[in-house]
């Protein structure tokens, strides 16, 4: 079982490098841009466009990234000015100066399916609005995140820097990351006090580059916690129907032109999580029409399970093209409980939040598989 942990801000040299479009970060394949939605929906119309950016790669796709956002790779270094103005032209940047910032996770079925104590939805709009207008938090680092989760427990888990947790209709504890301990508040007083604590962040980091993250200050953020939660186990991903709605994850997080062609059939919206999948919301019955395009309907495929870096030929580290391996394994993978995650060097890019099967640059198939079958032994 592996557990990897990011660089110490001692080991940084430099700032991050997430990438947008107004900063690519280029890779051994090409420019790779990053768009956030910032836990809002997408429009399916905005799918399209992006595709259309990258139609002309051999094998066109729009990459899930597992802070919900949506990433294109392989484009012209530097970007072209037509290629900025097709992405720009989605409306996926709506603040040129903050899209770097906007890191937002919430839980992707609050206020859809009646679970959670609170639907989340106006706080996480008012949270990506709060973001862009504050010209200070333009200084947050690209990989600085916030969680909005609404008492199911689905997201509170991930590895975030200040988050909101719903403990009642209208009442939330706000929590800075590392931490169980927050301060009780208001519903309507979280956003505030986020952008508050993210404020104090960006004063207290000085403007050192090589401070992420909260946990790294010197001194903890905010005055004294006065809440403490007991934090419930993260429930099951749903796959499927979720009453009226749908949820369908896309195998290796890959969108593709047949992907894209049929949700504008069933849907003008979608939502993505941080688990490379979609919510498409009043699209329980179209679950056959999108199951005929490969999106992944049941919790049982081992597309549910089966994850891979980019690999060869995008990241020019790689020993293998951790994808093809992760398509000769799908049909083979033997049931199991924990993600299967392949990485082609031993940064382990995209690695899950939770444990997870530690496939390194295996040989072959069967060399995978002994893997697999050797580090899940104990959990079951
Ligand atoms: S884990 Fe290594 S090979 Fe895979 S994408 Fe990251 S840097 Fe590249």
């Amino acid at each position: 079982m592996c557990r990897v942990t990011a660089p110490s801000s001692r080991e940084r040299r430099a700032g991050d490098a997430c990438p947008g479009v107004s900063r690519p970060f280029v890779a051994a394949d090409g420019s790779i841009v990053r768009l956030r939605p910032a836990g809002r929906t997408v429009p399916v119309d905005a799918l399209s466009r992006l595709m259309d950016v990258v139609a002309v790669q051999p094998d066109p796709a729009i990459q899930l990234t597992s802070r919900g956002a949506l990433q294109l790779r392989g484009l012209p270094d530097p970007l072209t000015p037509r290629i900025r103005e097709a992405i720009r032209a989605t409306g996926l940047v709506p603040s040129a100066s903050h899209e770097l910032v906007r890191n937002v996770v919430a839980s992707p079925l609050s206020g859809l399916d009646g679970a959670g104590h609170c639907d989340l939805r106006p706080v996480t709009r008012a949270l990506d609005t709060a973001l862009c207008a504050d010209p200070v938090l333009a200084h947050l680092g690209g990989r600085f995140l916030f969680v909005l989760d609404d008492g199911r427990g689905d997201v509170v888990g991930e590895s975030f820097d200040l988050g909101v947790f719903a403990t009642g209709p209208g009442r939330c504890v706000v929590l800075v990351g590392g931490t169980d301990r927050g301060w009780e508040v208001p519903l309507a007083a979280a956003v505030p006090r986020l952008v508050a604590l993210a404020q104090e962040f960006v004063e207290r980091a000085g403007g050192d580059e090589s401070v992420w993250h909260v946990s790294e200050l010197a001194m903890p953020l905010g005055t004294e916690p006065t809440a403490g939660l007991d934090l419930p186990p993260p429930p099951e991903r749903p796959r499927g129907a979720v009453g009226d709605h749908a949820v369908v994850a896309v195998p290796l997080g890959l969108l593709r032109p047949d992907h894209v062609a049929t949700l504008a059939r069933v849907t003008d919206r979608v939502l993505v999580t941080p688990w490379r999948s979609l919510v498409v919301e009043n699209a329980a019955p179209a679950l056959p029409e999108l199951e005929a395009a490969g999106l992944v309907t049941h919790v049982d495929s081992p597309w549910t399970r089966l994850h891979a870096c980019a690999g060869l030929p995008g990241c020019a580290r790689s020993a293998l093209d951790t994808r093809a391996l992760a398509r000769d394994l799908a049909p083979v993978l033997p049931r199991g409980h924990l993600p299967v995650h392949v990485s082609g060097c031993e940064r382990r890019c995209g690695t899950p939040a939770t444990a997870y099967v530690d496939v390194l640059t295996p040989r072959s198939t069967e060399e995978a598989l002994s893997t697999i079958a050797e580090q899940e032994s104990p959990w079951t």
